[in-house]
């Protein structure tokens, strides 16, 4: 197809986690446990619903294009709305990013297998996509530092992790932006910033704003709105005045910008997510490792667990599927042996561990 540049043609789609009615027609299974976009189990809080259900009766006017969103998270955050923005998902803000700051000569530069949704836009511009590996599954910042070259533009980072679930250190996180040049900008991706935020170790990055990072943050996971598409990101006013110069002019949507307002109200919504995930959290973790699999330490809502190679990972994905447990398959982001478990309501979660006993019974070694 001469019309489609090599690195369009070349692409993988984004595969999303499995279509639930396919999924049920398949296998025969009226309810699943679904485990597989690390969604909120909880749904989202009705303070949002009531929010977007009050904005139903002007959806005939155009959006303002997050302004209204934009000032709350500035009351929020103590910064001005001009270091805001707000777009459908973070994954929308990532595009724009991707659009407004690569040349044809520029390189992109992240760990391996990185969060899928990254590296489908990175790689969609054509650019150099460059990657180091991970470090007992943790981003390795000193070598991501020495990696950087002449051409390299934009360095993305997810804090915590997809799909491993680890974060890097406020230590090691200063360490490394001082040893990044200023012309390089930083993507931080925060998608599960409220997970993490208690842990004293991570660094939230609005205690320090650099010139050079721009953090993106979702309402996507903790508050449970992913089917709304609505993000944000906080960075330089100068940055965000270029993003919104190539930014669609009408996203998000006036219902999501609705809902996004009205979830960030609720905050014993967010305290109940946390609690239930803390506690899903743990047991899987337990439980995985009890099994006598390799998985990551998490701080995020869900956990990475290794198998030993590809072929025991499908048939482990297969075998839960049939058990009525929707697990993610890693293969597309580039960790064929691995899966990832988001954190369910708790019957979920105790009916993925027996889902999963059953399927390596005799399989692996326990550990004592
Ligand atoms: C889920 C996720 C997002 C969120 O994307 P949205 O477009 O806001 O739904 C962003 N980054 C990472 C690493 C994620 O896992």
């Amino acid at each position: 197809m001469p019309l489609v540049p090599p690195y369009i043609e070349s692409l993988r789609p984004y595969e999303p986690g499995r279509g639930i009615e396919d999924t049920r027609r398949e296998f025969g299974v009226t309810e699943f446990a679904r485990l597989a976009s690390n969604e909120n189990p909880i749904g989202c809080s009705p303070l949002a619903l009531e929010a977007m259900r009050g904005c139903l009766g002007e959806l005939h006017r155009y959006p303002n294009g997050g302004l209204d969103l934009r000032r709350v998270l500035a009351r929020e955050f103590e910064v001005k709305v001009e270091n805001v923005i707000a777009g459908s998902g973070s994954e929308g803000i990532m595009s724009n990013i991707i659009r407004a700051f690569l040349c044809d000569d520029d390189e992109v530069l992240t760990t391996e297998a990185a969060f899928l949704g990254f590296q489908v836009l990175a790689k969609s511009r054509g650019v150099a996509y460059r990657t180091v590996p991970y470090t007992d599954w943790r981003y390795d910042l000193s070598a991501l530092a020495a990696a950087i070259n002449e051409h390299t533009k934009i360095v993305y980072l997810a804090n915590p992790n997809n799909p491993t679930g680890t974060i890097f250190t406020r230590q090691e996180f200063e360490r490394f932006h001082k040893q990044v040049p200023e012309r390089v900008l930083i993507i931080l991706d925060e998608a599960y910033f409220e997970y993490a935020k208690d842990n004293p170790r991570y660094p939230d990055s609005m205690h320090y704003r650099y010139d050079n990072v721009i953090t993106l943050r979702t309402f996507s996971k903790v508050y449970g709105l992913a089917g709304a598409r609505v993000g944000y990101g906080f960075a330089h006013e100068e940055l965000i005045a270029n993003l919104l110069k190539v930014k669609l002019p009408f996203e998000p949507s006036a219902p999501a910008q609705a809902a996004g307002i009205g979830s960030l109200a609720d905050k014993e919504f967010v305290h109940r997510s946390l609690e239930l995930n803390a506690r899903g959290l743990r047991l899987l973790t337990a439980g995985l490792t009890e099994l006598g699999l390799d998985v990551a330490p998490s701080e995020a809502n869900f956990v990475m667990a290794a198998l030993p190679d590809e072929t025991e990972a499908e048939r482990v994905v297969q075998e839960l599927l049939r058990q009525g447990v929707i697990i993610r398959p890693l293969r597309a982001f580039g960790l064929p042996h691995c899966v990832r478990i988001s954190t369910g309501a708790d019957g979920d979660n105790h009916r993925c561990l027996d889902a999963m006993r059953k399927a390596l019974a005799g399989r692996l070694v326990a550990h004592e």
